[in-house]
């Protein structure tokens, strides 16, 4: 049947357009998950839009990837430099025995 009225409490978010201003509302789950998936959705005048905006679990994630190839980087040139050396030191040891 069509008509019929009910009342609910829905939590509701609010956005506006960027493409035209219309401030529009949406239930907030879905608001958190449009936000977290950048999944597109339209206006009520039907403008394409999407959340750009990195989450902050998102801007967390990029930092503990950017600080383990830090600590990747920062193990590969410590691993290099006990390389040398050690080269450096047998060569001295060698020099050292030829002389003796
Ligand atoms: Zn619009």
């Amino acid at each position: 049947m069509s008509g019929e009225k009910y009342v609910a409490e829905v939590e509701l978010t609010s956005t506006i357009c960027a493409a035209c201003g219309v401030a529009f509302a949406m239930p907030s789950h879905m608001e958190a998950e449009l936000r977290r998936t950048h999944s597109g959705f339209y206006c009520p005048s039907g403008h394409s839009l999407s959340f750009t905006a990195k989450s902050g679990d998102e801007k967390l994630r990029e930092e503990l990837e950017t600080a383990k190839r830090r600590i990747q980087d920062f193990e590969a040139e410590r691993d290099r430099r006990r390389e040398q050396t050690a080269k450096a030191r047998d060569a001295r040891r060698r020099k050292l025995r030829a002389v003796s």
